[in-house]
């Protein structure tokens, strides 16, 4: 034989197999080490190198004094490209240099027949393109020869890199996840509990080792009693040769297997892939390693989800022909479990943490919102704020108003009754500042001639119809001064939506010096009006007795001016009677003197009067039937006369004046229609106020003194009647009265 042979051994039946490794191992030119040829190996070595090349795991052999290495493909990456090839045929003290000093005690007691644990020795190694850390439990066991010499040391290698790396990932994530730990806590005892029946086991396989060393078939036992499921399955049908327990266990289908066909024990795996991975091996020889395959397995009659890590491997005759398949396996199961676990954790942190963000998402968005309406409400505030500046400055610019102008300030609440009012209006009605204003207390003050009608111009205003609007005066009363009071009382009524008023607030002014200044006056017009009335009652009977006696007289002159006399004196003496009526008014003395009299009569008595003193105008009277009238007549004739005189004065001559006299709704409306000046609509609502006159340049000449349609309107007013106008300026008015027929 030389080094050229390309197989060296390849005619030792017990080097046949073992993939790559094998092929080495037949390559070795062993005979250059302390080992010698390999047809002169003892039969233990044989034995043992020969299980080696059939074994999935891996598994290291170190024979003789200067631990000279045997190991197969499994094996060969621990070794990764640092240690292999050279570690074939090579000692492992130099292999191993760098550890030698703990491990070759532990071989030295090896070599004693002790056995030895290395659990957990991290190697890394690139099986996937990369380099990652891996994790084996080593078993150091001593070959025995029958004779009981120990000849090497057996190293069987388990992986436990799945293990320690869920240990580390279970420590990574331990604060997330306590409960998770918890769970990987009792899953880490379970495989600790695993470990230490695989170390006990490995102290049984040890002893079965032992006993292998005496014969082929102690091998066989010594897989029976391996602590990880193994079994062997002969020709393309599958037949079971071997089974060991810890394989029948996860079968479940009892102890009577042997000879029967895997797919006939296991019909539950025909569609989990298994049988056709078994035919693969079987067709190809390639080898199978399947990582946490699920599989659903019938034990003891009922459905079990397992997770294994296993092998097919084939085993190859003398001739190179497969003739079974080698079945090796680790049952997974719990590492799979909390690794879903895990999983399942991490899902759900995942959809909590996507919710999480949403949430934030959706919280981040209402602040925004938020926000813009704060910055809106800011705005609002600051508006709000100005307004209520600018509405504090009214209210003091009022305040001051009210206090210079002396003015008591009141606000009622009809629903209530509540009467609230300033100061000085509780001056006025003789109470303290601090004391409240009980509405009793406000009308009794009042004087008791004004006091009804006061009360009832307060009700009026309540009344949604009147607009709201209060205005009248009274004389108060106060306990405390025994001088009288008047006031002018001034206000408005607010109503809510069903017209129900809500309060009535206004002011009062003390207009008691005003009124007795206007007495005063209206005293002294009186009194001239009075005496004057005396001598033009005289001058008109003497320019009447004048008139009479003068009638026939040829002179044209005396005749004319006598005539013009006559008018001037009833201008006159209507002026001094007007006065006269308004001084009787303001004090109170004007009394209506009632009598049925016919309306027309008068109408046309007032006309012709009118006409007399003013032929320049064409007057006429409508139609009009016999109306009889309860009224004071002199002063429905009064009013007549005054709207003619009017209509006469603000008229050009030569105009027509029409009067007419209609019955509407039981009562009379009169009208006097001309052809005048006219009157501006804001005039309008002042024409029948004392003393008003239009002011207008155009116009001045015309006498008056604003007193004939106050006059006019006070006598309708107190016949329960109305008094109006209707005008446009230029073209001329029409001024209506109207009073009740009974
Ligand atoms: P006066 O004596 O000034 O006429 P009145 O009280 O009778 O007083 O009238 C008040 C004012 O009404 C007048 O000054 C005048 O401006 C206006 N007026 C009255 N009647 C007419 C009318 N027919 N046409 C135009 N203006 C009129």
């Amino acid at each position: 034989m030389s080094n050229n042979d390309s197989n060296l051994y390849n005619n030792q039946p017990f080097l046949a197999g073992g993939g790559s490794m094998g092929e080495m191992i037949r390559k070795f030119d062993w005979s250059k080490t302390s080992l010698g040829p390999p047809e002169q190996w003892p039969v233990e070595l044989k034995n043992m190198t020969s299980m080696l090349l059939t074994n999935a795991f891996p598994v290291l052999i170190c024979w003789g004094d200067d631990f000279i290495q045997i190991y197969n493909d499994a094996f060969r990456p621990i070794n990764g490209e640092g240690k292999h090839p050279q570690a074939l045929g090579g000692s492992a003290k130099d292999t191993y240099a760098e550890i030698w000093e703990t491990i070759g005690p532990m071989f030295a007691d090896v070599m004693q027949g002790k056995t030895h644990g290395f659990p957990e020795f991290m190697v890394p190694l690139n099986r996937n393109g990369y380099i990652e850390e891996c994790y084996f439990d080593f078993s150091y066991s001593p070959i025995k020869s029958v004779d009981g010499i120990i000849g090497g040391i057996l190293v069987v290698c388990v992986e436990t890199t799945e293990r320690v790396n869920s240990l580390k990932e279970f420590q990574k994530s331990e604060d997330a996840f306590r409960n998770m730990n918890e769970e990987m806590a009792s899953a880490n005892e379970e495989l600790a509990t695993t470990n230490e029946e695989l170390f006990e086991s490995r102290e049984n396989l040890q002893q079965l080792l032992e006993e292998l060393a005496d014969s082929e078939s102690k091998t066989r036992s010594i897989v029976e009693a391996a602590p990880f499921p193994i079994g062997v399955y002969i020709g393309k049908e599958m037949r079971v040769v071997l089974a060991n327990k810890s394989i029948l266990d996860v079968w479940g289908k009892g102890y009577d297997v042997i000879g029967k066909l895997y797919a006939d024990i296991l019909p539950e795996l025909d569609n989990q892939a298994v049988f056709t991975q078994l035919d693969h091996v079987f067709t190809t020889g390639e080898p199978f390693v399947a990582r946490n395959q699920r599989l659903d397995l019938v034990v003891d009659g009922e459905t079990k989800t397992s997770y294994f890590n296993y092998n097919f491997t084939a085993l190859v005759g003398k001739s190179g022909e497969i003739y079974g398949v080698m079945n090796t396996a680790a049952d997974v199961t719990d590492v799979a479990i909390a690794r879903q676990k895990l999983q399942e954790t991490t899902d759900d942190v995942s959809a909590l943490n996507e919710e999480l963000a949403a949430t934030n998402e959706e919280l981040a968005a209402t602040n925004e919102e938020l926000l813009v309406a704060n910055e809106e409400h800011a705005l609002i505030n600051n508006e709000l704020a100005k307004v209520n500046n600018q509405l504090s400055l009214a209210q003091d610019e009022l305040q001051l108003a009210i206090n210079a102008a002396s003015l008591g300030t009141f606000d009622l609440n009809p629903v209530t009754g509540r009467f609230v009012g300033n100061d000085l209006l509780k001056s006025w009605f003789g109470l303290q500042p601090e004391e409240e204003i009980e509405l009793h207390k406000a009308t009794d003050v009042i004087d008791e001639n004004d006091r009804e009608r006061a009360i009832a111009a307060i009700q009026t205003s309540l009344t949604y119809e009147s607009g709201g609007d209060f205005d009248t005066y009274y004389t108060i009363l106060n306990p405390l001064n025994p001088i009288p009071k008047i006031v002018r009382a001034k206000g408005k009524a607010l109503f809510n939506d069903e017209r129900q008023p809500i309060r009535l607030s206004g002011v009062l002014q003390d207009v008691t010096e005003q009124r007795k200044d206007e007495q005063r006056k209206n005293d002294f017009i009186g009194m001239v009006s009075h005496e004057l009335k005396t001598p033009l009652t005289s001058l008109t009977a003497i320019v009447q007795v004048l008139n009479s006696k003068l009638k026939s007289s040829e002179d044209n002159f005396i005749s004319g001016a006598l005539d013009k006399a006559n008018i001037q004196v009833r201008k006159m003496s209507s002026m001094i009677n007007g006065f006269l009526n308004i001084s009787r008014l303001e004090s109170g003395k004007i009394h209506l003197d009632k009598s049925d009299f016919n309306l027309e009569v008068l109408i046309e008595n007032m006309i012709a009067e009118t006409q007399f003193s003013s032929p320049g105008y064409l007057i006429s009277l409508s139609p009009c039937n016999p109306i009889s009238v309860n009224a004071d007549p002199d002063k429905i004739g009064s009013v007549i006369s005054n709207l003619l005189s009017n209509a006469v004065k603000y008229s050009q001559k030569g105009t027509h004046i029409e009067v007419t006299c209609l019955i509407k709704d039981n009562g009379v409306e009169i009208s006097v229609r001309d052809e005048g000046i006219g009157v501006k609509a804001e005039d309008v609502q002042h024409l029948f106020d004392r003393y008003y006159r239009v002011n207008n340049p155009n116009y001045s000449h015309i006498s008056g003194f604003g007193i004939g349609l106050y006059l006019s309107s006070e006598i309708i007013r107190q016949h329960r009647g109305e008094i109006w106008v209707e005008s446009t300026p230029g073209k001329g008015s029409t001024f209506y009265f109207s009073i009740p027929l009974k």
